[in-house]
């Protein structure tokens, strides 16, 4: 198991509160941080530490001793005045890894010119998450590596199911490759030509977007 890493959590609304949680069960020592007192007290006996404190105070954030920990997580919601002064402070602190949640395109430009180190937008990239799901019923989930590329996991239908990699050949006709097939007993890494797809495999694909959604919507 990797090593337990002390996150700083800032703001534990819906998003910092589920992400301290989750943190929190995946083994590592989280401090959650609220200027509400109620939303401190509904995670006190989840968190390792959590303390009602003003994110946007540089002294608390000192006292606190932030600048210790190895992650620290903005994740204040619609105020957006309260989070950019909170990562401010964190950069300055000297906070190895700052991570912030974004609400609009503005707001994640304001916190990468002070330096945070990695930005999300929850909201938007879930919108978009959901769409290719809708759009693509077979596909479970996908990265983005760059702005062209993708590996994506996309569900066996049974249309292709008894058929093997040679005789479904993405690769030649398509030019996206299977990289690996997940089957719910075992996952074949770097499958060869002969071995046989099955109904609700997962395919790992990875290729050009376009080669990706061509593959899915008309050969599976
Ligand atoms: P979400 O969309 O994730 O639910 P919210 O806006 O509801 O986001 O929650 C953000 C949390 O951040 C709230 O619980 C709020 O009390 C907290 N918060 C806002 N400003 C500060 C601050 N300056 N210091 C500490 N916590 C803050």
């Amino acid at each position: 198991m990797a090593s337990s890493i002390q996150y700083a959590v800032i703001g534990l609304g819906r998003f910092g509160s589920s992400l301290s949680k989750e943190l929190t069960e995946l083994g590592h020592e989280v401090l959650g941080i609220d200027r509400d007192e109620e939303k401190v007290d509904e995670m006190s006996d989840i968190l390792t530490h959590s303390v009602v404190a003003d994110a946007t105070d540089e002294e608390v954030l000192r006292s606190l001793g932030v600048r210790n920990f190895d992650c620290a997580v903005v994740a204040i919601g619609d105020n957006i005045q309260a989070s950019i002064m909170a990562a401010i402070l964190l950069k300055e602190l000297g906070v190895k890894t700052v991570v912030a949640k974004a609400l609009t395109d503005q707001h994640g430009k304001v916190l990468e010119k002070i330096g945070v180190d990695r930005i999300i937008f929850p909201e938007r990239d879930m919108g978009i998450r959901v769409a290719h799901q809708l759009v693509s019923p077979n596909l479970l989930d996908f990265i983005e590596l760059s702005k062209n590329y993708t590996i994506a996991e996309l569900v066996v239908s049974k249309r292709i199911a008894g058929l093997t990699l040679k005789e479904l050949d993405p690769r030649a006709r398509y030019g996206c490759s299977i990289v690996a097939i997940n089957k719910s007993e075992d996952m074949i890494i770097a499958p060869t030509a002969d071995d046989i797809l099955q109904e609700n495999d997962v395919m790992v694909v990875i290729g050009r977007k376009d080669q990706i959604d061509d593959f899915e919507s008309e050969a599976i």
